[in-house]
């Protein structure tokens, strides 16, 4: 690899490193609490936090990650959820378009 090859090739390595990270950090924006979606649907990022008054259905042990709307992995802290776009739900989190995720 000549001289000015190898400098190409770092340069576009750092690039594409640096896009990847910013990839990331767009997919880990995260709902908030009071984003109006989430008020509209009683998203709370702890479960345990949940208006039991409003939301009488509601049981502690519905949460994100046994949800069937979760889209993230196994033991991630956040994931995607369809009711939320781009933006990552907590897994200990609720709303009341929860749905046992199946095998849960
Ligand atoms: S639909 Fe399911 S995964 Fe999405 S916020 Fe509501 S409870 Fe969480």
């Amino acid at each position: 690899m000549t001289q000015t090859n190898r400098r190409v090739f770092i340069g576009r390595a750092v690039a594409a490193g640096a896009l990847m990270g910013s990839l990331r950090s767009q997919a880990a924006t995260h709902v908030e609490d009071t984003d109006e979606q989430a008020v509209a649907l009683g998203y709370k990022h702890d479960t345990n936090l949940v208006d039991k008054a409003k939301y009488a259905k509601h049981e502690a042990s519905q949460h994100c990650a046994n949800c069937s709307f979760f889209q993230g992995a196994k033991g991630d802290e956040w994931g995607g959820c369809a009711m939320f776009g781009r933006k990552h739900v907590a897994a200990t989190g609720w709303c009341m378009a929860w749905a046992k995720a199946p095998g849960s």
